[in-house]
């Protein structure tokens, strides 16, 4: 089956959804969605500009002011996102499809994040009637209790790799805790976000508590993050859009969640399980094409182990197919032609830097956008495959000889949001986990932890947790109530 062939399979136009309504761009304007396995348009999608920004911050603005989600017994409100997850989880093929589609993803990648959407709405609908306050004793006289409250219209804007996982994270924590959501797909992949809304709006959320828009981010993205009646914001995407939303959320200090870009390094002992470290680092790099936040994009590997490992490694991705999602590839396509370009400039810069391909480094003769699974040995740390987030099947090996060596390049970069250690000494294990620089660090697997783990970075990547129960305190703000008891008698009823 090819991808064209299930281009018929898909509805050719989408829309957005505002105060619980699908509409069309106030513009009348769309924007084209491609399938990056083809390097063809697949549909289209209307175009929120700031006019719709306007409405849906409306619309969010008027569900939260009616006190319907925050009136809402907890468990109701939980229960109606216990409603959201099987509807995901009845349709896992559809979204699956839509995720191979505009994507490249495989159709059991799609079904994954189908899943793992599913089970934030389960994990964040099970916690909506467990965020409790305190109470704080005063002494004789005074009662004091303090209150979770959400913040109000929570303005969210997404990144193309995995819209959908991140976009269920982020509306999950925030219907558990009452506020209302306007969300932004990203302009590349904006199709299984609709889906999603969809399984919302089933599952009889009220109208304007989730709205969701598709704009580009110079035009609808800027808007939002800009408009003066979101109380909130959570951004999941790079570096420099999450700099430029900073500053307008600094022009009405506003909170921010800001989940942006890693480059992540696995540290590879002397001890390690080889067949481990090198599986673990196949999957860690070339998931999704290397477009993952946290892809393992460095190996700093010990020098007695190095051309092992390096062999083992490059003999794997040799092997490795290369092709549409939708046949099952293992290596689909990286999102867009500028996507491929930018991934292709880095290997060329890195090759002329010093650095060898052990394998890959070029573009994969194909029809679609697809970037052959590459190797760098001989990198330095000072270059920019060592540095920068390349967000492709590209991975970085260097050596090393003493821990501290390793560690020192492992948190060489400006970016802090994962890291690996594989050895098979515990003490080793947590020598290494606590002096790495990063949100979340994996010990002999890359990509363990799940949506009970609490994730985000550290220094450029970020700051602010998602996932896990404390993702929860991001969404809310304590209110403290403090309360004089009348009375001459200290309390005590009078008869
Ligand atoms: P991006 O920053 O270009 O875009 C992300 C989103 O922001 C898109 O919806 C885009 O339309 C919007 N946007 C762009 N310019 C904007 C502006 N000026 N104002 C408001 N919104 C704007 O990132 P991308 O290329 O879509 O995604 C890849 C990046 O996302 C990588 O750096 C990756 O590491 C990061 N990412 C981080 C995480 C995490 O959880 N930490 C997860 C996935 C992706």
């Amino acid at each position: 089956m090819t991808a064209n062939s299930e281009k018929q399979d898909i509805k050719n136009h989408w829309q957005n959804f505002i105060g619980g309504a699908w509409v069309e761009g106030s513009g009348g304007d769309t924007i084209a969605v491609e399938n990056p396995a083809a390097a063809q348009q697949i549909a289209t999608i209307a175009r929120a500009q700031p006019d719709d920004v306007d409405a849906a911050v409306a619309a969010a603005r008027q569900t939260f002011e009616s006190r319907e989600l925050i009136d809402m017994r907890p468990s109701v409100r939980g229960q109606m996102m216990l409603d959201i997850a099987r509807n995901l989880t009845e349709m896992a093929d559809e979204i699956a499809l839509a995720e191979c589609l505009d994507n490249g993803k495989t159709l059991a990648g799609g079904k994954n994040e189908a899943m793992a959407a599913a089970r934030y709405f389960t994990y964040y609908g099970g916690a909506a009637d467990k965020l409790e306050g305190r109470m704080i004793p005063l002494g004789k006289g005074y009662v004091d209790y303090t209150v979770p409250m959400p913040f109000g219209v929570s303005a969210q804007i997404v990144p193309w790799n995995f819209p959908l996982q991140i976009a269920a994270r982020s509306i999950a924590c925030a219907l558990a805790t009452a506020n209302t959501v306007v969300i932004k797909s990203p302009e590349l992949s904006p199709l299984s976000m609709a889906l999603m809304v969809e399984a919302i709006e089933r599952a009889g959320v009220p109208s304007g508590a989730v709205n969701l828009i598709c704009g580009y981010g110079h035009d609808a993205g800027a808007a939002l993050a800009a408009h003066g009646d979101v109380d909130h914001i959570v951004f999941t995407g790079s570096v420099a859009t999450g700099r430029s939303i900073l500053k307008a959320a600094a022009e009405r200090v506003i909170p921010c969640i800001m989940e942006l870009g890693g480059k992540s390094a696995g540290i590879v002992y002397a001890d390690a399980d080889i067949d481990q470290a090198v599986a673990s680092t196949a999957i860690g790099i070339f998931t999704h094409a290397g477009q993952v936040c946290s892809a393992q994009s460095c190996l700093v590997v010990h020098n007695s182990v190095h051309d092992e490992v390096v062999e083992r490694l490059t003999g794997r991705a040799r092997g490795l197919s290369i092709g549409p999602g939708i046949e099952g590839h293992d290596i689909t396509p990286v999102i867009s032609a500028a996507q491929l370009d930018k991934v292709e400039g880095y290997c060329l810069g890195g090759s002329q830097a010093g650095a060898e391909a052990a394998v890959g480094g070029r573009r994969a003769d194909a029809e679609g956008y697809f970037m052959q699974p590459t190797i760098f040995t001989g990198v330095r740390p000072d270059m920019a495959i060592a540095q920068d987030e390349v967000f492709g099947p590209v991975l970085a090996v260097l050596g090393f000889d003493e821990p501290e060596e390793a560690v020192a390049i492992a948190n060489g970069t400006d970016y802090g949001l994962v890291a690996g250690v594989y050895t098979r000494d515990l003490e080793t294990a947590h020598w290494t986990a606590d002096r790495l620089s990063a949100g979340q660090v994996f010990v002999n697997e890359w990509f363990a932890g799940g949506v009970e783990t609490p994730f985000g970075g550290t220094k450029r990547s970020g700051f602010g947790r998602e996932k896990g129960q404390e993702a929860l305190l991001n969404y809310v703000q304590t209110k403290n109530v403090a309360v004089k008891l009348g009375g001459g008698a200290g309390g005590r009823p009078g008869g």
